[in-house]
């Protein structure tokens, strides 16, 4: 099979908003009026990011899911998106499962595949994605304000839970194993709860490598500090007796576990309640864990508001 039938048979299909889709030089489309671009790009490497033995539609929905989960971080709407991919050779039955899992999660969000391109080489898929925000309403790092409370989505720590495992570092109950892997493989990227966040949240960013190294990111640019509530913030463990693991594993997992994919975000004392509002419009979890302050430090506290010593460091592909 050659490159186009490839195209043609995995990932062609009758364009649906982009004005040109897959076939021509160029993909067209035109976003509404009163709406900017919000664009990101993610790459997942083979043997980095994900094992050659993980299911394919599951690598398809993670390759997709990883930069909606970005578009989500910003507030913005999923539109289309391009793939770039290189594998060593055709494999159709990986074909079938990748465009399988890439395309439900695709159409779940109304996203559209517009072009990309196919080439040889080890495995590596490259996703760019684009979606609309109305004009200056785009969530940014850069907008916390001391006094400003501190959440987060969902549950925190499984995808690491999954790698510790996988790495035989813990052994894991059958179904705790299962459901952590599922957060590992297929995450969720909390596209709703993002968008119902615009003139809400003061700043926000999505969990991708920690979430002392991403919230650290949104300090860094807002020039503020926080405190993370640690108790409170035990809430995020998904099931954290059902993990029968040691509470300092525990910690490091929701502190600094990477491949989460979960929304850290700020917003005024004022507006608990429209928080708690987006929360339930989007059907997401949301979990108050702390607050911003204006000394330029990142404090995790005990119950009694003693800080609690941590060494823990966030993901980074280069250290
Ligand atoms: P060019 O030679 O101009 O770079 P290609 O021959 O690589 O274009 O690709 C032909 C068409 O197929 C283009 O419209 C391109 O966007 C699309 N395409 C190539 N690879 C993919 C892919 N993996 N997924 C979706 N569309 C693709
Ligand atoms: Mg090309």
């Amino acid at each position: 099979m050659g490159e186009f039938d490839l195209i043609e048979r995995y990932f062609k299909r009758p364009a649906r908003q982009a004005d040109v889709g897959i076939g021509d030089d160029c993909a067209i489309w035109t976003p509404r009026a009163g709406h900017q671009l919000a664009i990101s790009t993610d790459m997942l490497v083979e043997g980095r990011h994900f094992l050659s033995t993980v299911d394919p539609a599951r690598l398809g929905h993670k390759s997709l899911a990883v930069n909606l989960s970005d578009l989500s971080a910003c507030g913005a709407t999923p539109k289309v998106f391009l793939l770039s991919l290189a594998m060593p050779r055709v494999d159709e039955a990986w074909l079938a499962g990748f465009s399988r899992g890439l395309f439900a999660l695709a159409d779940a969000h109304g996203c559209e595949l517009i072009g990309g391109d196919t080439t040889q080489g080890p495995l590596n898929i490259s996703i760019t994605v684009m979606g609309e925000v109305p004009v200056a309403q785009a969530i940014l790092r850069s907008g916390a304000k001391a006094g400003d409370e501190l959440y987060v989505s969902g549950t925190l720590g499984d995808a690491r839970l999954a790698l510790e495992a996988f790495r035989g570092q813990i052994s894991l109950p059958q179904a705790v194993w299962e459901a952590a892997r599922l957060r590992m493989e297929t995450p969720t990227p909390r596209v709703a709860l993002g968008q119902a966040l615009r003139g809400v949240s003061t700043a926000m960013a999505d969990i991708s490598d920690g979430l002392l190294g991403d919230l650290g990111h949104i300090l860094q640019a807002s020039q503020v500090g926080a405190t993370i509530d640690w108790p409170a913030s035990q809430g995020l463990l998904a099931a954290a007796a059902s993990w029968s693991c040691p509470e300092a594993l525990a910690m490091t997992c929701v502190l600094t576990g990477g491949d989460d994919y979960e929304l850290v975000f700020t917003a005024p004392a004022s507006a608990r309640s429209a928080v708690q509002d987006a929360a339930t419009t989007s059907g997401t979890a949301v979990t108050r864990i702390g607050q911003i302050t204006a000394e330029r430090q990142l404090t995790v506290q005990d119950a009694q508001g003693r800080a609690i010593p941590h060494s823990l460091r966030s993901f980074d592909h280069f250290s």
